[in-house]
């Protein structure tokens, strides 16, 4: 039995306490939530973590990672890094970002896109115990049309995929390619909805799959209880998807008022990724190579994003955290800087906590993000008030994690 007693107990649904609350671990959950005079004296057996000046709140929940991709600041090289690296070679890799992930108090993930099954695998194993890390939900392959988002062109006619990502072109194949994820133990899927357009500047996203193909994939994913998320630039393509019952906007530079008010009356989500668009210049065009048109293209996205997420916010829609971990950033040390962003983008800093507990639990539909009685004991110990100031998150040595109650050591 561990009894944390906080300075401040974040919840993880936006209230806090301060009132000298402690919170009680048994056997991976948390068992008790009560003002620390209720306890009664010191038992036996039971380890008191006294945080004076800390606060506890739930482990944080990254919504969008890939955690098969090593976080190379190149996009040729994660490309390159998955055609060139065996599937266990992978899956090695991806131990130790599960790892990373979790040490930086980041409790559960949903993983968008991997190579053939290693993060359904790796999820099992982390279930099961043999490796530590975080929850996973994974979609195990992301749908993409031939010559989509996740099948880009660009490779000569000799270069031949197979499983990197699943192709499907018509309604009944987008079918079929959720039936085959549902089949290999996806937890929800992912579509390629629309991708980005360099050749109107005035309407900067290009729509991939048909009306149809979306409609058909969403009711086939629903028929099987498994959630949606889209990979999205934005325009008109969202707007139908979320007609058609689409569960997450994943991205979503052009999000217009009126698409922002049908998230909010139809309860879709917003992962607008943020930290994604900083490291574009972070690591620079020197670095990342691409044409002039292709940067313009970037530095729209990265500026109109900041709007979008405006509108849906003031719409009352549910934003929630996820950062793109592996693609252009490292998995863990900078998950925490995507809360910043939120808060920059308008969020108050404890909306970005629960942008990051408990409305990421619910789109995942998983029992996390919130510090009550019978709950899962995922929960992150911090110095200082994060829900006054998020930064504080950044410190990843000052953190302490409990994963299902088991302290992560450091
Ligand atoms: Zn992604």
């Amino acid at each position: 039995m561990i009894v944390i007693r906080p300075e401040r107990l974040i919840i993880g649904d936006g209230s806090q306490s301060t009132e000298g609350m402690a919170v009680v671990i048994e056997g991976g959950r948390i068992s008790r939530v009560c003002p620390s005079v209720e306890l009664g004296a010191d038992r036996d057996r039971v380890t008191y973590v006294d945080a004076a000046g800390a606060s506890l709140m739930p482990g944080m929940i990254d919504a969008h990672v890939h955690l098969t991709y090593d976080g190379s600041p190149r996009p040729l090289d994660y490309k390159l890094a998955t055609l060139s690296d065996s599937y266990p070679a992978l899956a090695l890799q991806a131990v130790r970002h599960a790892r990373d992930t979790l040490r930086a108090g980041v409790t559960a993930v949903r993983d968008l896109n991997a190579p053939g099954g290693v993060v359904l695998a790796l999820r099992d194993a982390i279930a099961a115990g043999h490796v530590e890390g975080p929850t996973v939900v994974a979609c195990g392959q992301g749908l993409s049309v031939t010559g989509g988002h996740m099948d880009k062109g660009g490779w000569g006619d000799h270069v031949a995929f197979r499983d990197l990502n699943a192709p499907c072109d018509g309604p009944d194949a987008f079918r079929q390619g959720v039936r085959e994820q549902v089949k290999r133990g996806a937890d929800c899927i992912k579509i390629n909805l629309c991708g980005g357009s360099l050749r109107d500047p005035n309407a900067p996203y290009k729509q991939e799959m048909t009306d149809a193909e979306v409609a058909a994939a969403i009711d086939e994913a629903h028929r099987l209880e498994r959630h949606v998320a889209a990979h999205t630039s934005g325009g008109p393509s969202v707007t139908m998807a979320v007609r058609a019952g689409l569960d997450s906007v994943e991205h979503g530079h052009w999000i217009d008022e009126q698409t922002a008010d049908l998230m909010a009356e139809r309860g879709t989500a917003y992962v607008p990724t943020l930290l994604v668009n900083e490291r574009n210049y972070e690591i620079g065009r020197e670095a990342l190579g691409g044409s002039d048109a292709g940067w313009a293209w970037l530095d729209r996205a990265r500026e109109d994003k900041w709007a979008s997420l405006e509108r849906v916010h003031r719409a009352g829609a549910t934003v929630v955290m996820g950062t793109d971990a592996g693609f252009m950033l490292p998995h863990g040390s900078m998950t925490a800087r995507e809360l910043e962003l939120l808060v920059h983008g308008g969020l108050s800093a404890m909306e970005a906590i629960v942008s990051a507990t408990s409305s990421a639990a619910r789109l995942l539909g998983i029992d996390a993000g919130l510090v009550r009685e019978g709950a899962i004991a995922d929960l992150v110990l911090v110095p200082g008030d994060p829900s006054r100031d998020v930064r504080v998150l950044q410190d990843l040595a000052a953190l302490r994690v409990w994963r299902a109650g088991r302290e992560v050591a450091a």
